[in-house]
């Protein structure tokens, strides 16, 4: 039986729990950083029912997802959600992807910049000592490709 996860989740509160950890300032515009509360609603996105905000000061159209790896996917926040958690979780892209709905190839990239992501914010200092824990580097690397 395959659950139909992402209709059991609350639109809004994915949004809410999205911004915490994507803006963690509050949502601003991209290009001036002006507060969205100096900004007018715009329209909502088609496939993503996100709200777009116009910026009053320099006009920026953006979202919740604009300047993240979830920018121009078409993802509901609903979908957003479980695909961090899966992510996290170790899920692999062709379970993540029948359960959200989603091809193979976008969970596939999104992972991919995902990961970049949290490489990049890796500090560069050595790790102080000398034993590795080896099952945690290798947990996405043993993925199949279809
Ligand atoms: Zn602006």
């Amino acid at each position: 039986m395959r659950f139909p996860i992402t209709d059991l989740l609350d639109q809004t509160d994915c949004e809410s729990w999205l911004l915490d950890y994507f803006h963690p300032k509050g949502l601003k515009c991209p290009n001036c950083q002006t507060d969205v509360s100096d900004a007018h609603l715009f329209r909502r996105t088609t496939k993503s029912q996100l709200q777009v905000y116009r910026c009053n000061q320099c006009q920026c159209a953006y979202n919740l997802y604009t300047n993240t790896v979830f920018q121009q996917r078409h993802l509901t926040p609903q979908q957003v959600v479980l695909l961090l958690r899966g992510v996290l979780k170790g899920e692999t892209s062709a379970e993540l992807a029948d359960e959200i709905g989603v091809s193979y190839q976008t969970v596939l990239d999104i992972r991919r910049d995902l990961q970049a992501n949290a490489a990049h914010l890796q500090p560069d200092t050595p790790l102080p000592d000398q034993v590795t824990e080896s099952d945690e580097m290798f947990q996405n690397a043993g993925e199949k490709r279809r």
